[in-house]
């Protein structure tokens, strides 16, 4: 069986930067499931393992925009403390739901800087503007359900569902 559109696909994976510093790693724990031609994983990634078959080892560089996006510096901002009314200690790393100016629903931010009453949030994803270098070895392909098709993701080997950004519960 190949990877094709609607397969979902297992592998195991270790994500380098361009430094060789290992950002992610699924090495001593499960595979990741993912279902193909569905964006649910970086595009150039998916592009990559497209045709594949089990057992494939394959190593796949990625340009930051065919990875996680350029950095861009227009969602960087600095916001009063005040906006975090509620929130008992603000530290870098936190994150919240902010929503878009457009209406266009939330995105999710992220806290790099505290200083005083200065909060700088960061709207781009941690890994924007990284170079990514991925080694993948694929361990199992199969044919979607047709309810994880309807959903356009994963649900778990337990049959149940997957619950992150689903509907069906
Ligand atoms: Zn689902």
């Amino acid at each position: 069986m190949q990877i094709t559109n609607h397969k979902v696909v297992s592998f195991h994976y270790t994500l380098t930067n361009d430094q060789g510093t290992i950002i992610d790693t699924s090495a001593g724990g499960e595979p990741m499931p993912y279902l193909h031609g569905e964006e649910n994983i970086v595009p150039g990634l998916e592009l990559a393992l497209e045709g594949k078959s089990v057992g494939d080892k394959l190593k796949v560089s990625l340009e930051a925009a065919d990875a996680y996006g350029e950095f861009d510096p227009a969602m960087v901002e600095i916001v009063s403390a005040e906006l975090f009314d509620g929130v008992d200690n603000i530290e870098v790393g936190m994150e919240f739901q902010a929503e878009l100016p457009d209406g266009e629903g939330v995105q999710i931010v992220r806290i790099t800087d505290v200083d005083g009453d200065n909060i700088t949030v960061d709207g781009n994803h941690p890994l924007a503007g990284q170079n990514l270098h991925f080694d993948v070895e694929i361990t199992d392909i199969r044919d979607a359900t047709a309810e994880e098709l309807e959903h356009g993701h994963v649900h778990g080997s337990d049959d149940g569902c997957c619950g992150e950004g689903c509907d069906c519960d």
